[in-house]
């Protein structure tokens, strides 16, 4: 199933993707609520509803649907750093014996097709395609071996980060560098965990105005999913909606010779094997 945030005339609404368009689930069987969350909220019984009333709804074209990020009010934004080795070593950082957490303002969220802004506070704002899981049912204390069960599904988004002032602050400001209103690109749709092979072998692209600049495969991931679940949900309750930014591969605009920083006019989009693909434009600070 391929769920997703669509704006229409009432607001916000939570949708399905069909073959031929959208469609909005709350329309179609009142009984769904019109956001994902609380879709997720609800658990199996529900998503048997949605499965039920997406052959009934009426399509929206895909081109005439203006999509919103796929979780519009998560409760958090929890990130991985240096989950990939190769971007470990570029970033000069030894593989991490545990993982690295950190999360992002609620406030970065950004949709599909929604400006990335650049700060005028920062010279150098990097991207990070990586895999983002959405959390499905609430836990703590998740074991490994249960983990994948508290997932509701896939996306993609992009770890937008401000290197200036993630690594060069007093006592590196990783939340406020990755941070900024718009860093948290998210979409274009939550691909349900069904509709992947275990282990995850999925191949994962970022492209700077057609340019490849990143190209590998979730594979690579130094801590699993299902590891990073589970350590994660030591310290905190994961709940319904949450995201979990899993880290980046090789290709950071940083670590290139010389550095890649986005600027505006740029067009970013990453691609994950079956999810499709998120693609926003850059601008300037007004
Ligand atoms: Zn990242």
């Amino acid at each position: 199933m391929r769920l997703a945030t669509i704006q229409t005339r009432e607001g916000p609404r939570a949708a399905a993707l069909r073959e031929d368009g959208f469609v909005d689930l709350h329309a179609t069987d009142r009984r769904i609520p019109p956001d994902v969350k609380s879709i997720l909220e609800g658990g199996p019984e529900l998503l048997r509803l949605v499965e039920e009333a997406i052959p009934r709804g009426k399509p929206i074209p895909p081109e005439e649907a203006r999509l919103l990020p796929p979780v519009l009010n998560p409760e958090k934004i929890i990130c991985v750093g240096a989950n990939y080795a190769d971007h470990a070593a570029e970033s000069g950082v030894p593989v991490p014996p545990e993982p690295i957490i950190f999360c992002k303002f609620l406030t970065a969220l950004c949709a599909p097709e929604q400006p990335i802004v650049l700060p005028r506070v920062s010279q150098e704002v990097d991207y990070e395609a990586e895999l983002v899981v959405i959390i499905g049912k609430a836990g703590r204390y998740i074991p490994v071996e249960k983990a994948s069960q508290y997932v509701a599904g896939y996306t993609c988004g992009n770890d937008i980060s401000a290197r200036d002032w993630q690594l060069r602050k007093p006592g590196n400001q990783w939340l406020l560098g990755k941070s900024f209103d718009t860093f948290a690109p998210c979409g274009p749709v939550l691909v349900t965990r069904d509709e992947f092979p275990h282990p995850l072998r999925l191949p994962i692209i970022l492209r700077l105005n057609g340019q490849v600049m990143q190209k590998s495969n979730t594979d690579q991931m130094v801590f699993s999913v299902e590891r990073l679940v589970s350590y994660v949900s030591q310290v905190c309750t994961l709940k319904p909606g949450d995201l979990l930014y899993t880290g980046t591969p090789a290709g950071v605009g940083m670590a290139r010779k010389p550095p890649v920083f986005l600027k505006p006019g740029d067009w970013v989009e990453v691609e994950i094997g079956p999810i499709g693909v998120l693609r926003n434009p850059v601008v300037a600070e007004s």
